[in-house]
């Protein structure tokens, strides 16, 4: 077996809409090709033994052992592959369900899709999949030692990709409220929203805290002198920077016990706590003096009591938690180590802040505050005594958290909700050292420590004991207060031809609202009038430049099928998706052979409409319109005929329709028509003369329509909107030369050849055709093209494209001839490869009152030629 492709989608795509993280993985089965796994001998009992957990898939016999009964009765090694790289996810702690295995037109080669959870944990277990089913046929098994290894991986893999433990909280809230998220390439900074809406998060710091509020919790002396003038109770405290201060400091405080900490330190590094002697002092000072990046020392009283984490997000306490250092507890038989190793093997406990509880690490600090207690690491201890391995009781060291929301005394909760306010934070994690959250803090003298900003979530999502407290609410309510909006509406617009143009239009219609419109074409991305990015931006990367933008307003993203089948869309719903048509073009590339499974691909684009939104299709093109029955919105068609039936039933259901009657583009409400403009005063439609572009014109107005745009903008758009050079370069241009006509259209398949050839037929001169083809379309596409332009001109002369795309020079003109004499014998068609020669020629032999018509490989080199073609004196197009 061999891997010969392994591709991640991470939106809606060709296999599922709703199960958006799949692996698609080309797989040619070799020699396995034609061994179902019942002629393998060994297999299934191999199998059975190396994962016996496969027990749980059901697959099609849907009952438990499903799956196995299938591998007993012979199926073939994709689809064993497909469910053993589920279930390696699932045994490495990440619960996927979705598969599928279908076959190619290449025999022996197969497309294994599953679903993922981290990226490149799932391109992982396709590869161990293969490797573990190899290794069952050709040794019957495979060690134990190694899947232990792949899972330990797959488990690394999935630690270090996924979100922190407080972003992840905030995300998955955002999630259940329809809110979309995307994370940031820097600084591990995730988007809530999209475009003008968005907000952004850093773990937990969000849009809304200020800089100076930050700054100001990060400086600890600062933060209590500002407590200090506002009445807070906060520890009586000096800041000394030599160790001849010490003494004096101790003194200004009170005395012994006291407390040490640096200046500007954080996770308790540093800390000395309950210091009750000169030389435990002058130890720790020099401790913290180290962790201090100025030398700055803080000497503070000592307060008993615990440590309390209050959390304040927009102005309101939202949790509260009793922090408790690492400790462990006696059960009068094991040793202090062997209780450390007891606990660490609780599976909440991780390492770092990757876990809902850290490890207890066994360390100088560990050691230190032992024999304190006068503890060591071999002492049993006794039933039921605790003995602390750190004198803080951060998280971050193998602390615990309880959970005291419910108990904290109101006065407390007004003076930490103050204190939120006096530093200027949003989401506030206040600590505070008493002996009861209960009772006032002024009442048992308990002190504010410390108040941090971007404080962790997890002691609150996730306490050892006690409620668990959705505190991510409180915050998107703070991002996104009940009914503010956090999309834009996004119009995404796919099908053979004509998605280009219809986008441009869609764009121009929606820049008459006066709002910034951000849009992607295969020219480009644009932000209103300018130029982003040049090139063809029609995938999810392209996309999700628009939505990232903080100034767009409106969407509007032309959605090809390339990126669908690359990556999947990078959007899960749009407010109207447009499907133009579907015709036979980029047949065979990507698996994707015939025009239905073409169809499945662009219906992605339908089928992501929202509930409230809008699929707007094509009703004179069957595959088109079916695509109606997968829409969970609504349905709107156009169609260039009154008389259409779909239109007529859909009319008569109440739908929404619009349609080209009587020389006009009309919207259809139930029993209204709506006129929008007539056909000779829509430039992009030549006068009405090419019926191809009404045909894009009708599904542009109706998806502005369903947007809401109001049909009078919708009309000044339509009018405005010309079809030239600046606007739509390559789509029908047509420059008046004084002699002759030429026209430059970038028609690149037979539907875009027979949509020109619906305009050259109107034309009453003399048409000459420059025509050529892509080399990576099949053979039979390229004749037909050649069997279109015979129709369509009276001369031709055949060029090709300079990017020949693995043909041989010459190959595509060779086709094309032959389509050209198949139709039309007495033609006598020129061969000229080169293109600029090609029309050069074309332009200076064509006769008066002629029309040239050239498909240009760079549409650029061909607008600059005819420009130099061009009477001085005419200045249009
Ligand atoms: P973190 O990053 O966990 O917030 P830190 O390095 O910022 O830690 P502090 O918050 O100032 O340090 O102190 C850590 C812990 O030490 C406090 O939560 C508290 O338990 C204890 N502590 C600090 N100062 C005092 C004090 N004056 N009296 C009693 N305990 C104190
Ligand atoms: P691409 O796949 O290159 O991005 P596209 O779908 O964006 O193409 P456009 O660039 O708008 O399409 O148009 C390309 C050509 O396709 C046009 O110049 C025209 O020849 C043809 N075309 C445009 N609209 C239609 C249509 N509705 N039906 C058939 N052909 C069309
Ligand atoms: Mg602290
Ligand atoms: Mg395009």
């Amino acid at each position: 077996m061999k891997i010969l492709r392994t591709q991640t989608l991470r939106g809606p795509n060709y296999w599922s809409i709703r199960r958006d993280k799949l692996i698609v993985m080309r797989l040619d089965l070799e020699d396995l090709a034609e061994k179902p796994s019942n002629e393998i001998p060994g297999f299934y009992e191999g199998l059975i033994d190396v994962l016996p957990s496969l027990v749980e898939h059901y697959c099609s016999p849907g009952y438990r052992g499903g799956f196995f009964e299938r591998v007993r009765t012979g199926t073939y090694m994709g689809h064993i592959i497909e469910h053993i790289a589920l279930e390696l996810q699932e045994l490495a702690g990440t619960p996927v369900g979705f598969g599928r295995t279908r076959a190619t037109s290449t025999p022996g080669v197969y497309n294994v899709v599953f679903e993922y959870v981290e990226e490149q944990a799932g391109r992982y277990a396709g590869r161990a999949a293969v490797r573990l089913c190899q290794s069952i046929v050709d040794t019957g098994t495979y060690p134990q030692e190694e899947l232990a290894q792949d899972l330990a991986d797959l488990r690394d893999l999935c630690n270090n990709a996924s979100l922190g433990p407080s972003t992840e909280t905030i995300v998955k809230e955002a999630q259940a409220r329809n809110i979309p998220w995307l994370l940031l390439s820097a600084r591990a900074m995730v988007q809530l929203g999209y475009g003008v809406h968005q907000k952004r998060i850093q773990a937990t710091l969000s849009s809304f805290s200020g800089i100076l509020a930050v700054e100001l919790a990060c400086d600890k002396e600062g933060t209590k002198t500002i407590l200090k003038d506002g009445g807070i109770p906060v520890p009586r405290g000096t800041v000394i920077q030599y160790l001849d201060e010490l003494s004096a400091a101790i003194e200004e405080v009170g005395g012994f016990p006291i407390v040490i900490k640096p200046l500007d330190g954080n996770h308790g590094r540093g800390i000395s706590i309950d210091i009750k002697n000169q030389q435990e002092a002058e130890e720790a000072y020099d401790l913290a003096s180290a962790a201090s990046k100025t030398r700055s020392v803080i000497v503070e009283r000592y307060y008993k009591g615990s440590d309390h984490r209050i959390l304040v997000i927009n102005g309101k306490v939202a949790a509260v938690a009793e922090r408790i250092p690492a400790h462990v507890v006696g059960d009068g038989r094991s040793t202090v180590e062997e209780l450390i190793e007891i606990t660490n093997q609780d599976p909440n406990r991780g390492e770092g802040h990757a876990n809902v509880l850290t490890k207890i690490t066994i360390d100088k600090t560990a050691l230190n505050v032992l024999g304190k207690q006068g503890y060591e690491l071999t002492s049993i201890l006794p039933q039921g005594a605790i003995a602390y391995l750190r004198a803080t009781a951060n998280l971050s060291t193998g602390g615990i958290a309880v959970d005291r929301t419910d108990e904290i005394h109101p006065e407390n909760v007004w003076i930490a909700q103050r204190v939120a306010k006096l530093i200027g934070l949003d989401i506030a994690g206040i600590d505070v050292v008493t002996d009861d959250i209960r009772k006032p803090l002024k009442e048992v003298d308990g002190v504010i420590v410390e108040v941090n900003a971007a404080p962790g979530f997890r002691m609150h999502v996730a306490p050892s004991r006690g409620l668990p407290r959705n505190i991510a609410a409180p915050v998107i309510d703070m991002l996104f207060p009940p009914g503010t909006p956090s999309r834009v509406p996004i119009l995404a617009i796919t099908g053979t031809n004509g998605k280009t143009t219809t986008s441009r239009l869609i764009s121009h219609i929606c820049r008459q609202t006066g709002k910034v419109v951000g849009f992607t074409t295969t020219d480009g991305v644009y932000i209103d009038d300018y130029l982003v990015e040049k090139g063809d931006n029609t995938g999810p990367y392209s996309a999700s430049m628009i939505l990232k933008d903080p100034t767009v307003e409106i969407a509007v993203l032309e959605t090809a099928r390339g990126g669908i089948l690359r990556s999947g869309l990078a959007f899960n719903q749009c407010d109207v998706g447009v499907v133009l048509n579907v015709a036979a073009d980029h047949l065979g590339i990507g698996d994707i052979d015939t025009i239905e499974q073409m169809a499945k691909v662009k219906s992605v684009v339908a089928e992501v409409v929202s509930a409230e939104g809008y699929a707007v299709l094509n009703a004179d093109d069957p595959l088109t319109a079916s695509m109606a029955e997968k829409v969970k919105g609504r349905v709107a068609y156009f169609s260039m005929s009154p008389d259409n039936p779909i239109i007529h039933d859909h009319i008569r259901r109440g739908g929404m329709a619009a349609i080209y009657e009587n020389g006009y583009l009309s919207i259809l409400e139930g029993e209204w028509t709506l006129r929008i403009e007539e056909a000779v005063n829509i430039p992009v439609t030549m006068q009405g003369m090419a019926p191809f572009m009404i045909a894009n014109a009708l599904a542009a107005c109706l998806a502005t329509f369903v947007q809401g745009i109001d049909i009078e903008l919708i009309r000044q758009g339509v009018r405005t909107f010309k079809p030239s050079v600046a606007q739509t370069p390559g789509r029908m241009n047509l420059f008046d030369l004084g002699h002759h006509h030429a026209l430059i259209d970038y028609a690149h398949n037979p539907a875009g050849y027979e949509a020109v050839g619906g305009f050259v037929g109107n034309w009453s001169g003399e048409k000459v055709g420059v025509v050529g083809g892509p080399g990576d379309r099949r053979d039979d596409d390229l004749i037909l093209l050649g069997k279109l332009s015979a129709q369509m001109f009276d001369r031709i002369i055949v060029k090709e494209d300079n990017d020949t795309r693995g043909r041989r020079r010459g190959e595509v003109a060779d086709l094309i001839l032959r389509g050209i004499s198949q139709e039309n014998a007495s033609l006598r068609p020129e061969v000229i490869l080169d293109e600029t020669e090609a029309l050069e020629k074309a332009l200076s032999t064509v006769s008066e009152g002629g029309l040239v018509v050239i498909f240009p490989e760079s549409v650029t080199q061909a607008i600059d030629l005819i420009e130099k073609h061009r009477p001085l004196t005419d200045n249009q197009g």
